[in-house]
Parts: structure tokens; sequence; C-alpha cells
């Protein structure tokens, strides 16, 4: 009656293109490049919610390819995977996080995440766990070339629809 799933993702850093983590935008000079808004932390917990349910991945439910996705909210496609979730008769129980980032600093983002996170959710923010470190400048993330996110959610089987 619970399941576990977890997601990667990362994204290039480039100028002339906003950051946006969990649904937050956050001043910086460089921004994520991606066929969406490349919400990093966002597409990684949507990559768990859908991997609990060996759902596959958001690039089979939303496309790159497919151009109604070009600079899409990654929050509304959160709410999407969501409601698919919720269908299948599963909620979220818990969902945990990183963030792996040189710059900027992102502690004082974390609270405004977790707080777009559980309204789209709909669960409360403590069943939301966010994190962020460096990678100590090494690799990718080290170098600022990109900015990576590692996600894990449990979910648990809804009361009333045991058996769907
Ligand atoms: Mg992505």
């Amino acid at each position: 009656m619970i399941r576990i799933g977890n997601g990667y993702d990362i994204h290039r850093l480039v100028r002339d293109r906003p950051l946006i983590l969990g649904g937050v935008n956050i001043p910086h000079e460089l921004g994520l490049l991606g066929h969406s808004d490349a919400d990093v932390l966002t597409h990684a917990v949507m990559d768990a919610m859908l991997g609990a349910l060996s759902l596959g991945d958001i690039g089979h439910y939303f496309p790159p390819t497919d151009p109604q996705w070009a600079g899409a909210d990654s929050l509304k496609l959160l709410a999407q995977v969501n409601q698919l979730i919720h269908a299948k008769g599963w909620k979220i129980g818990n969902l945990d996080s990183v963030i792996v980032a040189e710059r900027p600093k992102l502690k004082p983002h974390l609270q405004p995440m977790r707080d777009r996170l559980a309204t789209v959710l709909n669960i409360p923010a403590d069943q939301i766990g966010i994190k962020a470190t460096t990678n100590e400048k090494l690799g990718p993330t080290g170098r600022e070339e990109g900015i990576a996110a590692y996600a894990v959610v449990l979910l648990v089987k809804e009361e009333g629809e045991l058996g769907k």
C-alpha cells in the first residue's frame, strides 16, 4: 500500500533565461535552458511521482518535441501529474529533494518553493523536503554549467481506493 519513486534532472545554465526552481523565480544572472520553463526541481519531483507507479517519465507525457509545452509552467504540469496519481488511487505521503547548484545561495528561497509545491500538490508543506547543496566546484554543476535536482516520493494508497 506504499510505493516509492525517484527522479533526477539537470538543465544547462545560460544567459537571458529566468531561473525558476520549485515554481519560484530566483534573481540570478543565469537561468535554466529548456523547452518548458526548465524548472529542474519540479521535473525531478514529477519523475519521482510517475516512477513510483511505474508510469514512465515526464518526457512521455509532455514531450519536448510538442510545441504546446514550449515555455510551459512546470507547476501546471505538476498539477496534471498529481491528478494522474490521484486518479489511480494514490496520494503523496511525503517527498524529499536536493537541488545541486553552486550559485546562487538558495536557502532564502527554499521555504517559498515548499509553499508553492505544497499548494499545487494540495498537501501540507511539512510533507515536502527541499534541500540545497553545492557540488564543491566539482563536475558540471560545480562549474556552474547547470543545475541538477534529485527527488524521492513516497506514495500511499488513498482510503476507499483499495483494490483499484
Ligand atoms: Mg527537465
